[in-house]
């Protein structure tokens, strides 16, 4: 199995802040690093996508890279817009999207949202089917995997403090997918 590994968004334009003002982009990094570790250790092929912008990912994934893709999955730190204005209490749990319509990209997303959600003990807010770009334009099935809410102090400080963990979430979650049941 080739899984292309994205980190979300890029320093020049780094996603949402956290909770103590970080960069979504930077929170997420040392999650790739050890996610593509875990994978290589159970024989998964896992390749890091260059940093650029989202069109240009897209294009390694789908051509540039020269290798064929089973699963393209980016990595992101989720944010709850305080749309009202009236600091409504910031969500929290972990949730994996796929493409609407993908029935491959949907079986990814369940195993990877289960494992992930059991594994650091969150709240399960389950796959989602969604529409981004990154789901929609790379040729292999695609994820969105969002392991915490890094604008709630609490998600900030399980992806800061021990990025390894999620990283191993995350890629049992992958392996399961692979391997049901084993
Ligand atoms: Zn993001």
């Amino acid at each position: 199995m080739r899984v292309a590994i994205s980190i979300g968004h890029y320093p020049e334009s780094p996603g949402a802040k956290s909770a103590s003002g970080k960069d979504e982009h930077a929170l997420v990094a040392p999650v790739a690093g050890f996610l593509i570790r875990y994978l290589h250790e159970a024989g998964v092929e896992a390749h890091l996508v260059p940093t650029g912008r989202l069109g240009a990912k897209v294009d390694w994934v789908n051509r540039g890279s020269g290798v064929a893709f089973d699963l393209a999955l980016e990595l992101h730190g989720n944010a709850d817009p305080d749309e009202d204005g009236h600091g409504s209490p910031v969500a929290d749990g972990c949730e994996t999207l796929y493409c609407t319509g993908s029935v491959s990209g949907e079986r990814y997303a369940e195993s990877i949202q289960s494992v992930m959600a059991r594994r650091l003990g969150a709240r399960d807010r389950g796959a989602k089917a969604a529409r981004f770009y990154w789901l929609r334009k790379t040729v292999c099935p695609a994820v969105i995997v969002e392991p915490v809410f890094i604008d709630s102090a609490q998600g900030e400080e399980i992806i800061s403090s021990n990025p390894a963990a999620v990283a191993d979430a995350i890629s049992r979650g992958v392996l399961a997918s692979i391997h049901p049941g084993g």
